[in-house]
């Protein structure tokens, strides 16, 4: 099918992007890569009757670091935090990350901003600034504000920006001297959405890990922070027995259910194995026995 007919507008800069969004409200949307918006037209899953095309606010654009915090802009192409040193230097975990998000092509056109928006709960990069413990900011008519990852997804493709607001960056602290990340997903197929998947950002010292943040995305409505498991791991060296005892406190914190495709059994034995093999991943043990 092809898209319903809708209005087309350019902005030139995010304070006429602002000015655009003000008139036309919930009709409208905003088009950044359109890999995942301009599907959802095609499906009639969406007709909005404007949508503003904000690939020309180069102000949106670019990953730098700024005060101990790595930004990357909204409309930052999903390629380039791919190949990025300061990403990888500074957020491994999302240079890990991204070559499991969508095909080259996809990530070629694809961008930051429109993947955290979308908040596709299957998605990486939601998870990924969860463990990472980004903050978003976001720029509306009332001015700026900011809103921690992990209270910025609300539910299924429901994220905590308001009519009128456009995402503008991430600023994410800059991994310290111990920082290691692990990611771990399983897909159907490489570059698919994940059946399940985690992101994991820890200090480590030898086996011990500290200041631990794990993501789940795939096993809920949104991506989920799992502290009970993470409070287990943090409470002394990473061994076969603690990662085990971890893989039981996730039924704290997950809660997955069945769906067309997997039962929510199956997704949560998926993200114990997940869990002792990104853990294992961490402090290089391993985990064959933790894993099964
Ligand atoms: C075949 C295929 C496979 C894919 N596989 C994966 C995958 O495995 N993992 C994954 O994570 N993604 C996957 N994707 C999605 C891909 O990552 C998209 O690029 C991404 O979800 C949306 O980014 P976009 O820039 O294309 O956003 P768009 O499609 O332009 O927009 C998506 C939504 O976000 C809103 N939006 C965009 N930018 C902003 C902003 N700055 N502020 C506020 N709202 C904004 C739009 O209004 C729209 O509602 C896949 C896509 C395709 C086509």
């Amino acid at each position: 099918m092809k898209a319903p007919a809708f209005s087309y507008l350019r902005p030139e800069n995010i304070s006429q992007a602002i000015d655009f969004i003000d008139i036309y409200g919930d009709e409208a949307r905003w088009l950044a890569g359109g890999q995942s918006l301009l599907a959802a037209l095609n499906m009639r899953l969406a007709a909005p009757s404007v949508l503003i095309d904000i690939n020309g606010l180069s102000e949106l654009a670019g990953i730098s670091v700024n005060a101990g915090k790595l930004i990357i802009g909204a409309l930052t192409r999903h390629r380039e935090i791919e190949h990025s040193p300061l990403v990888a230097q500074h957020a491994s975990l999302l240079a890990l990350a991204m070559p499991h998000v969508a095909h080259a092509a996809v990530r070629n056109r694809g961008t930051f901003g429109g993947s955290i928006a979308f908040a596709d709960p299957a998605a990486e990069l939601p998870a990924c600034c969860i463990a990472l413990d980004a903050e978003f900011v976001i720029v509306g008519r009332g001015g700026e504000r900011r809103v921690r990852a992990r209270h910025f997804f609300t539910g299924l493709y429901e994220t905590a920006l308001q009519t009128g607001e456009i995402l503008v960056a991430a600023e994410i602290p800059c991994a310290r001297d111990k920082g290691r990340a692990a990611f771990r997903e399983l897909a159907r197929r490489h570059g698919d959405y994940a059946i399940a998947g985690l992101a994991v950002q820890a200090a480590v010292e030898g086996d011990v890990l500290r200041d631990v943040n794990i993501a789940f995305f795939g096993v809920d409505s949104k991506p989920v922070l799992a502290e009970h498991a993470a409070s287990v791991l943090e409470q002394g060296a990473a061994t076969p027995a603690r990662i085990e005892q971890a893989q039981h406190q996730l039924a704290q914190d997950l809660a997955p259910q069945d769906d067309v495709h997997y039962s929510g059994a199956m997704r949560m034995q998926l993200a114990r194995v997940l869990l002792a093999r990104a853990i294992g991943d961490l402090v290089n043990l391993e985990t064959k026995s933790a894993a099964r």
